[in-house]
């Protein structure tokens, strides 16, 4: 049974990954650092213990990020940070990130982006959820208005393509979320290199619940998320979340395949009729339509072949390059 009582401080770490975020990081630990000092002199039923930490995850920043987190961590004891040997993404980030605070005793985790779009205000919430004895708490945008056109619709598209694809990923929950120690520990018992977190953290079970954030602006810096790296993730999420494309390639081929037959069967009885019809057209697009096709699918099996070779060989998701602020006394002691 887990001890979710109302009068014990909880022990929180929030981790934030950080890829080439100099122009940010410090007003994000200040803001957060401030919330800390608040929930842990709160008086009320959601309060933090002072042995809670704010985690950066350095993705392998090749600018001064990682120095400015040694830096923050030399001022004050609320901080630690951890430096991965390269980049390894977000979703691996926070996946080391979660994984070494529950090693480090974490009670709960809670991710969010390091440039604090999503409202940070809003932890308290998740925590209070918590203690109501939710294992994940997901955070939901209200709105989507502060990204643009192209972001917005192509987000809700993709959502609804990996509903459509048996995948249920809570929509419009983005990477903030809190999730307990026990829930971390089982999201590590999934193996695969392909770790796509929204997806997998539905799939755990426990009780979940879900809160409602603002999102804000980029106060500064750009966005690390290009259009190669979301189709990336739009990619690894549907592979390693459903086969049904495959399916459906076999299905454009039957069609396919039918479509030629009756093309076969008009062409002998225009023969019978003694109809000479010239016949390029329907020649030069059958090919072409049957070689789109078969492409399509070659392609689509290609993407699922391709995983699979990459998850046989079980390599290591990240190494740890370097830590700060880690005091191994006081982070593991109850
Ligand atoms: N990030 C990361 N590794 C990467 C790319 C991004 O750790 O390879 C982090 C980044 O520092 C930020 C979070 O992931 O804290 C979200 O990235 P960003 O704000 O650029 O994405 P957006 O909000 O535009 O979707
Ligand atoms: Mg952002």
């Amino acid at each position: 049974m887990i001890d979710r009582t109302k009068e014990k401080a909880i022990r929180l770490y929030t981790v934030l990954p950080c890829y080439n975020e100099e122009e940010i990081l410090r007003s994000s630990a200040e803001k957060m650092m401030n919330l800390y000092k608040r929930l842990i002199n709160a008086e009320t039923d959601v309060r933090l213990s002072d042995r809670s930490r704010i985690m950066f995850i350095n993705d392998g920043s090749s600018d001064s990020t990682w120095s400015i987190i040694q830096e923050l961590c030399n001022q004050d004891d609320l901080f630690c940070g951890i430096s991965l040997s390269k980049n390894c993404g977000h979703q691996i980030a926070i996946f080391a990130g979660m994984q070494y605070a529950v090693e480090y005793n974490a009670e709960c985790v809670i991710t969010i982006d390091a440039d604090l779009q999503q409202d940070a205000e809003a932890i308290p919430k998740f925590l209070k959820m918590y203690l109501d004895g939710c294992d994940i708490v997901y955070g939901v945008r209200k709105s989507r208005n502060t990204d643009g056109l192209f972001k917005k619709s192509s987000a809700n598209l993709y959502y609804r393509f990996m509903n459509l694809l048996g995948c249920n990923i809570v929509p419009q929950s983005a990477d903030y979320r809190l999730m307990s120690a026990r829930a971390v520990r089982s999201l590590a018992e999934y193996r695969e290199s392909n770790l796509f977190i929204r997806g997998l953290v539905t799939e755990l079970g426990y009780k979940t619940d879900v809160v409602h954030f603002d999102v804000s602006r980029r106060e500064a810096g750009k966005s690390k998320y290009n259009l190669k790296k979301m189709i990336a993730l739009a990619l690894d999420g549907i592979t390693s979340f459903s086969t049904k494309p495959l399916r459906w390639t076999l299905f454009f081929g039957l069609v396919a395949s039918a479509i030629s037959v009756v093309m076969m069967i008009t062409t002998i009885v225009d023969y019978i009729r003694g109809v000479t019809v010239p016949g390029w057209s329907t020649l030069t697009i059958s090919i072409w339509f049957i070689g789109g096709v078969q492409l399509l699918s070659m392609g689509i099996m290609g993407e699922y072949v391709g995983r699979t070779y990459i998850e046989s060989k079980h390599r290591p998701r990240y190494f740890i390059g370097d830590t700060v602020g880690i005091d191994h006394d006081r982070d593991t002691r109850g």
